[in-house]
C-alpha cells in the first residue's frame, strides 16, 4: 500500500531506491565500542586542504553576511584560463552532482533514453529516472566501460550518454582510442557526458583529452570537481565545461546562489595550488602500490586502479567482510547493492590508514599478522 504522501508524489520518483548514507564515524565508534576508526568508504582525499586554501576560507568568513557571487565570476574566469575556454563555457555546481541534475533537467525530456554504464555512479540512473527518462543500462566488460556495447545501444531516442572516466566503483578508464571510436559513432542529437571526477589520479598518455571534443563543437559536457584531488569534498564545488549555448540552458535552471562564498574562495585558491594536488597524487599512487602488494600477500584479487580507490574481490561474502572490518574500526563500501556479492570498494588513505586497513583485513581473513 502506498502511503498517503506516496499517492501524492511525482510518480517518476517512486521506483527510486533511497540513497543509504553511511553512519558518521563517531556514531560507529559508539556503537561498536571502538576508537580511532577510519573511513575509507567515500573516495575522499585523505589529505586535508592546504594552508593556503584554509587561509582563503578564513579571509572569506568576514563577508558571510553577504550572498555569494551568483555568477562565480572569478572562479569561472580562472577555470576558463586553465582550460583554454571562455568563461561562458563554464557552469559551477554544488558539487558536480548538482550539474548531473541540471543537465538532465535541461536536456532530458520524458521518454528520452539515457545510456548508463553498470556498475557505475548510482547518481546517473537515479536522476534520469526522477526526470521521467528511460535508463538504458549497459553492463561493464572486465570491469571496464564497454564502449562498443554502449555504441550499439544508441537509438534515435538516445539523448544522453554517461561516461565516468575513471569509472566508480571499478577505478578503470576508457582510453583515448576507445573514446575516439565511440565518438565517431555518436549522432549529432546525442549528448555525451564525461564525468572526470578522478582525472588527476588517472593522467597518462592513454587518457582521452575530452575537452578537445568541446572545442571542436561536439555535443559533449565535461564534468570536473574539487571534491577529490583538491581535498574539498565538504565544501561542494564542481564545474561543467561545454558549448556556451549548453551552459546558458543549464544556467537558466540553476539556483542563483548554488555555490557558497567559502567554496568559491577555496576553489580559487586551490586552483593556484598545484603542489598540493601533486602531493595528493603521489600519496595515492604510493598507497595503491602498497595495497596491491598487501592484497596479493593476503590472496585478495583486485582491479588495478587509475583512481584513489580500489575494487577488491574478497572471494566471499562482501557484506560479511564489511561488518567484520567495521568491528576492526575500518569502514569500506561493500558492492552488494551493485550485485557484486564478493566485492568491496576501498578508498586509498594515508600510509597509516592503509596499514590499518591491511591489519584489519588480516584479522578478518584469519591470516597471521606479519
Ligand atoms: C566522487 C564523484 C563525483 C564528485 O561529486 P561531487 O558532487 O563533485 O562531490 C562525481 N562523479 C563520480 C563518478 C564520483 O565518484
Amino acid at each position: 500500500m502506498p502511503t498517503q504522501w506516496e499517492s501524492l508524489a511525482n510518480e517518476h520518483i517512486l521506483g527510486i531506491a533511497p540513497y543509504e548514507p553511511g553512519k558518521p564515524i563517531e556514531e560507529l565508534e559508539r556503537e561498536f565500542g571502538i576508537h580511532d576508526a577510519i573511513k575509507l568508504a567515500s573516495n575522499e582525499n585523505p589529505l586535508p586542504p592546504s594552508d593556503r586554501v584554509r587561509q582563503a576560507i578564513v579571509t572569506a568568513l568576514a563577508a558571510l553576511n553577504r550572498y555569494p557571487d551568483g555568477s562565480g565570476f572569478y572562479l569561472r574566469q580562472a577555470l576558463a584560463k586553465k582550460h583554454g575556454v571562455s568563461p561562458e563555457q563554464i557552469v559551477l555546481g554544488n558539487g558536480s552532482n548538482e550539474l548531473i541534475e541540471l543537465l538532465v533537467r535541461a536536456f532530458l525530456r520524458p521518454g528520452d533514453e539515457a545510456i548508463v554504464p553498470h556498475p557505475s555512479f548510482v547518481v546517473y540512473p537515479m536522476i534520469v529516472q526522477a526526470a521521467g527518462g528511460v535508463r538504458v543500462m549497459v553492463m561493464l566488460k572486465d570491469y571496464r566501460l564497454d564502449l562498443e556495447a554502449m555504441a550499439r545501444a544508441l537509438t534515435p531516442l538516445t539523448k544522453l550518454v554517461f561516461i565516468a572516466n575513471p569509472n566508480n566503483p571499478t577505478a578503470t578508464i576508457v582510453t583515448a582510442e576507445e573514446v575516439e571510436h565511440f565518438m565517431a559513432r555518436v549522432p549529432e542529437r546525442t549528448i555525451v557526458v564525461f564525468d572526470e571526477a578522478y582525472i588527476e589520479f588517472a593522467m597518462g598518455p592513454d587518457f582521452p583529452e575530452t575537452l578537445a571534443y568541446v572545442k571542436q563543437g561536439r555535443k559533449v559536457i565535461v564534468l570536473r570537481t574539487f571534491s577529490k584531488a583538491a581535498s574539498l569534498a565538504g565544501l561542494r564545488v564542481g564545474y561543467g565545461i561545454a558549448d556556451a549555448d549548453a551552459i546558458a540552458l543549464m544556467n537558466r535552471i540553476r539556483q542563483p546562489f548554488n555555490v557558497n562564498s567559502l567554496a568559491q574562495a577555496a576553489a580559487l585558491a586551490a586552483l593556484d595550488d598545484e603542489p598540493h594536488v601533486l602531493e595528493c597524487v603521489r600519496t595515492i599512487e604510493a598507497g595503491r602500490h602498497f595495497l596491491y602488494e598487501e592484497f596479493k600477500a593476503l590472496g585478495l584479487q583486485y582491479v588495478p586502479s587509475r583512481a584513489n580507490f580500489i575494487l577488491v574481490d574478497a572471494g566471499r561474502s562482501a557484506a560479511d567482510i564489511y561488518q567484520r572490518l567495521l568491528k576492526e574500526g575500518v569502514i569500506v563500501r561493500p558492492m552488494t547493492p551493485f550485485g557484486m556479492e564478493t566485492a568491496l570498494r576501498v578508498t586509498v588513505g594515508t600510509p597509516e590508514e592503509n596499514r590499518k586497513l591491511v591489519r584489519a583485513f588480516r584479522a578478518v581473513l584469519g591470516k597471521p599478522s606479519a
